[in-house]
C-alpha cells in the first residue's frame, strides 16, 4: 500500500491551493509536510484522506485512514472509553472485542486513569491522546496528523513526540505529519517534504538515530532545511 500524487492540482473556487504536486509515500514510512501557513499542507492531507478531491492529476489513496487535527473533535457527553470506541461502534464488532481494542489503545496512550473522564475534565494533551487512540482503534493503514501538537505546551508536546515515534516503530504504520516546525519534523520523520508557494520545492531525507534531538547532527539538519524554508 503506497500513497501517490502525480501532478496534482487543487483549486478552491478562486484560490489555487496546490500546484503540480508529485510524491510517493511507501508503506511503513513516517513522513512530514512542512512549510509556511496557507501553502496547502492541510489540503494535501485532506486529499489523501478523500475529504477533498483533487482538481486534476492522479491520486492513489489508502483505503482506511485515521486522522488527528490540531483540536480534536471529541464528543463532550461521552467519556474517554466511549470516545475511543466511537469508530468501532458502526462496524458491528462484538462488545467484548471492542473492549479489548479500546483498552489496548487507552494503555498505549497512557490514559488508563482517565477511562471514565469526560473531555471537559482532561488537559489539552490528554484530549489529543484520546484523539490519537480513537484514530488508531480502527486499525487504519495510515495515520494522518495535522499539526496535532500546536495547541500544547512544549513539555507535553515532547512527550507526545516520543509516543508517536514509539507507535510508529511498534505498529509499522505509515504516518503522515503536517507541521510548520522544522525541529518537530527533523526530530520525528524519515522524509520531509517542503511545501512553498503551493508547490513541493524540496525533499529531505533524515537519516539520524532516535532520540534525534540529542544527536550531534540534529541542528545541522535543521539549519539545512531552514535555509530552504526561508529562501
Ligand atoms: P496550510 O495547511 O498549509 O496552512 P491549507 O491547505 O489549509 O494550508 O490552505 C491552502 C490555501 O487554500 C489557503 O489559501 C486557504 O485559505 C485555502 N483553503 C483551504 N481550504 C479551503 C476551503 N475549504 N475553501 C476555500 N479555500 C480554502
Ligand atoms: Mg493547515
Amino acid at each position: 500500500m503506497t500513497i501517490e500524487f502525480k501532478h496534482v492540482n487543487k483549486s478552491y473556487e478562486k484560490i489555487h491551493a496546490l500546484e503540480d504536486i508529485s510524491f510517493l509515500i511507501k508503506k511503513g514510512e513516517f513522513v512530514s509536510f512542512i512549510g509556511p501557513s496557507g501553502e496547502g499542507k492541510s489540503t494535501i492531507l485532506k486529499i489523501i484522506a478523500g475529504i477533498e478531491k483533487e482538481t486534476s492529476g492522479t491520486v492513489i489513496r489508502p483505503e482506511k485512514i485515521g486522522m488527528v487535527f490540531q483540536t480534536i473533535a471529541l464528543f463532550p457527553w461521552l467519556n474517554v472509553y466511549e470516545n475511543v470506541a466511537l469508530g468501532l461502534r458502526s462496524k458491528k464488532i462484538p462488545e467484548k472485542e471492542i473492549h479489548l481494542i479500546v483498552h489496548k489503545y487507552i494503555k498505549m496512550m497512557k490514559l488508563e486513569n482517565f477511562v471514565t473522564h469526560r473531555p471537559a475534565d482532561l488537559s489539552g494533551g490528554q484530549r489529543q491522546r484520546v484523539g490519537i487512540a480513537r484514530a488508531l482503534a480502527i486499525d487504519p493503514e495510515v495515520l494522518l496528523l495535522d499539526e496535532p501538537f500546536s495547541a500544547l505546551d512544549p513539555k507535553i508536546t515532547a512527550e507526545l513526540h516520543d509516543d508517536i515515534i514509539s507507535i510508529w516503530r511498534n505498529t509499522g504504520k505509515t504516518i503522515v505529519l503536517v507541521s510548520h516546525l522544522i525541529e518537530e519534523a527533523v526530530s520525528m520523520t524519515e522524509k520531509i517534504f517542503l511545501i512553498k508557494g503551493n508547490r513541493l520545492t524540496n525533499t529531505f531525507l533524515i537519516d539520524l538515530p532516535y532520540p534525534r534531538r540529542e544527536h550531534g547532527r540534529f541542528m545541522e539538519e535543521v539549519s539545512k532545511i531552514r535555509r530552504e524554508f526561508f529562501k
